[in-house]
């Protein structure tokens, strides 16, 4: 893997901002890289990207799917005092916003930085600054413009159903760790794109048509509802659970084998298992307590398809994440096994 190919992609997308539903200009940023690559990409209408390589063979055609939108907020109202309050995008932890930086886009493309706090944000101030809840109701966005009032937020141009982007902070560390806020699902995107550029630079053919997909709206459940009717194995591409109750660690690709929508397919899940062996790839089979997959929303898409999911352990996911670049190494090396190469 070109690792430094990765980590300068993973940096870029993690710098497009792309909560579900503003996921265009990171969607660009992908397709202008599969373009320079030589691939020809196409968007469907809600905005995902696909790419087909050819395979040698063209009897069972296989995807790998990762999705590009991640989890933010969105303006709900403005309050009287020019304070912004919010309404998730997916589903953050919540606590953990507390205090980050984020930046405010309006419809016509103004951006304004400010930084979410709580309803109580001083301990000089307030007495239940420590212990009020964080929850949607007592956060709020404060923007970092001369703002006293309604009149004033609304004269900047920021209205109801704007974007709110919070900061990713990614940081590469010497030790291999990636810490980052949306290493789900970018860590993944960056591994496809990687792949990609694997394949177009030392023209490898894939042992199937393999198709690579980018999703929207994974998020809020419906990312790859839709896909390319002649794919028969679709698999997502997406963080491992890591912590209680798990095997997975964050330097090694999880192999889930069912989550909250049931199990996945048994003979994929085996094949997985039996590839990553033979090619000592370090992996884990996993169940994930909580968690839905752009496979699911395939598979309630009504897609004929068997359907897997693998992915890079990412702990402390949706709030303060992190991974390990063997983790990503062992996602490459297991997509490269399943595509015969
Ligand atoms: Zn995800």
């Amino acid at each position: 893997m070109n690792i430094e190919y990765f980590k300068k992609t993973l940096k870029s997308i993690m710098d497009i901002p792309s909560p579900s539903g503003y996921t265009k200009e990171a969607m660009h940023y992908i397709q202008n890289e599969l373009t320079q690559m030589g691939y020809t990409p196409s968007m469907n209408h809600k905005g995902n990207l696909y790419v087909k390589v050819s395979g040698s063979n063209h009897d069972h055609p296989i995807a790998f799917s990762a999705h590009c939108d991640t989890l933010g907020l969105m303006v709900r109202s403005i309050k009287d005092n020019g304070t912004l309050a919010i309404t998730t995008i997916g589903g953050p932890c919540l606590p953990t916003l507390d205090g980050e930086y984020c930046t405010v886009i309006t419809r016509d493309n103004k951006r304004y930085s400010g930084t979410i706090l709580s309803t109580s944000p001083s301990v000089h101030v307030f007495k239940d600054a420590s212990t009020v809840a964080r929850d949607i109701d007592h956060m709020i966005v404060r923007i970092d413009e001369v703002v006293n009032s309604k009149d004033d937020v609304l004269k900047l141009g920021i209205n109801n159903g704007d974007i709110i982007a919070y900061d990713p902070k990614t940081t590469f560390c010497e030790s291999g760790y990636i810490k980052s806020r949306f290493l789900d699902d970018k860590l993944c995107v960056a591994i496809q794109l990687a792949v990609l550029k694997a394949l177009s630079d030392n023209k490898m053919v894939p042992s199937q048509d393999t198709w690579f997909c980018f999703s929207s709206y994974e998020e809020v459940g419906h990312g790859a509802s839709w896909l390319p009717q002649e794919i028969e194995t679709f698999i997502s591409v997406d963080m491992g659970c890591v912590g209680e109750d798990l095997s997975c660690k964050e330097t090694q690709v999880s192999i889930c084998a069912k989550d909250s929508g049931g199990p996945y397919d048994y003979d994929l899940v085996s094949t997985m298992i039996e590839l990553s062996k033979t090619n000592h790839i370090d992996y884990v089979v996993d169940i994930y307590p909580m968690y839905g997959s752009d496979t699911g929303a395939a598979l309630r898409g009504g897609n004929n398809i068997k359907g897997g999911l693998i992915g890079p352990g990412v702990a402390a996911s949706h709030g303060m994440e992190r991974s390990h670049m063997d983790g990503v190494n062992a996602t490459y090396g297991l997509i490269m096994a399943l595509m015969g190469l």
